[in-house]
């Protein structure tokens, strides 16, 4: 049983127009990577392709139309985990590819490492061939310049208190993007790619390339996780899925339960994905939309949600 969910972020849509787009994005990502498990490929391919997608649309917080740092640059951070083995791979605050998805899986394959970040990674990024590129579009350009002044004006409080800020504009959270697949050999793979949380402090870095925390995938089941990644990290939420999957939930009651973990401890916006290795899908938010989309062997079109 072959099967792929991916996410474009939890949070809320400023506008009516922005759901086609973010629709369509996630369908042409989940319709990449089933292609891909329907020729044969592995869900590490699978994830890498569609969570690529959705890094190449603007309308994402993920490689092209990443968010900004409080001090206008991006830095993205990106993580790949292969559950066979229990292989991953992560790059933190880079800031001139295009594609940081396939950078992680390059870590994860061409190095002893998990995770690279900053410099290092830029200039491994050149080892391998990257070309340089920019991924700050106009639009986020505007965005921060907006924000940034209603947050110096007093009109929002300030990043120490990010968590107001953020649960008074949920649509600030929205866009990154993430994928969970299972192939024909059950192996079950996960893939999240972001440009952080808007108006981060520069060198801060979130829940996605942390292993466990943003993304994880074990022989069991696999899990990518969107919302404020602070929250992700102090309960390790991809990894509890996984946990609760291990030990025989399907793929949608763990991800409530992850969800009702959050929301009884940390209460901070989270959404989560999940597959589990009979094939089951699962995903589960505390935000206004986690928009998803995915689709099983033997589906025509795939479920796109929002
Ligand atoms: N989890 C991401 C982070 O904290 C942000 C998001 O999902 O929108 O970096």
């Amino acid at each position: 049983m072959y099967a792929i969910i991916v996410h474009g972020g939890a949070g809320k849509l400023k506008d009516r127009s922005k759901e086609v787009k973010v629709s369509n994005g996630v369908r042409r990502a989940v319709l990449r990577g089933y292609d891909l498990l329907k020729n044969g490929s592995s869900s590490l391919d699978a994830v890498e392709q569609a969570v690529r997608v959705l890094e190449d649309d603007p309308s994402f917080n993920a490689g092209t139309g990443s968010v900004l740092t409080f001090d206008g640059k991006v830095e993205m951070d990106a993580a790949i985990m292969y559950g066979p083995t229990l292989k991953v791979g992560a790059i933190a605050g880079v800031d001139c590819i295009r594609n940081p998805i396939v950078l992680a899986r390059k870590v994860m394959e061409e190095t002893d490492h998990v995770l690279l970040e900053g410099e290092g990674a830029r200039k491994f990024a050149k080892l391998m061939g990257f070309e340089d590129y920019n991924p700050v579009t106009e639009k986020r350009r505007k965005e921060w310049e907006e924000y940034k002044e209603k947050l110096l004006n007093g009109e929002y409080p300030t990043w120490p208190k990010i968590r107001e800020l953020i649960r008074e504009h949920p649509e600030l959270l929205h866009g990154t993007v993430g994928a969970v697949a299972i192939d024909e050999k059950d192996s079950i793979s996960a893939a999240t790619s972001t440009g952080g949380v808007f108006l981060k402090l520069p060198g801060r870095v979130g829940d996605t390339p942390i292993p466990g925390a943003g993304t994880y995938a074990t022989p069991y089941g696999g899990a990518s996780s969107t919302g404020i990644g602070e929250g992700m990290m102090r309960t390790l939420l991809t990894k509890t899925v996984v946990d609760f999957i291990r030990m025989g939930l399907d793929a949608q009651t763990a991800a409530e339960a992850g969800i009702n973990f959050i929301n009884n401890t940390v209460k901070l916006s989270a959404g989560v994905i999940a597959i589990d290795n009979r094939g089951n899908i699962g995903f589960a938010y505390n935000t206004p939309y986690m928009i998803r989309a995915y689709i099983k062997e033997g589906m025509e079109e795939p479920v796109v949600a929002l």
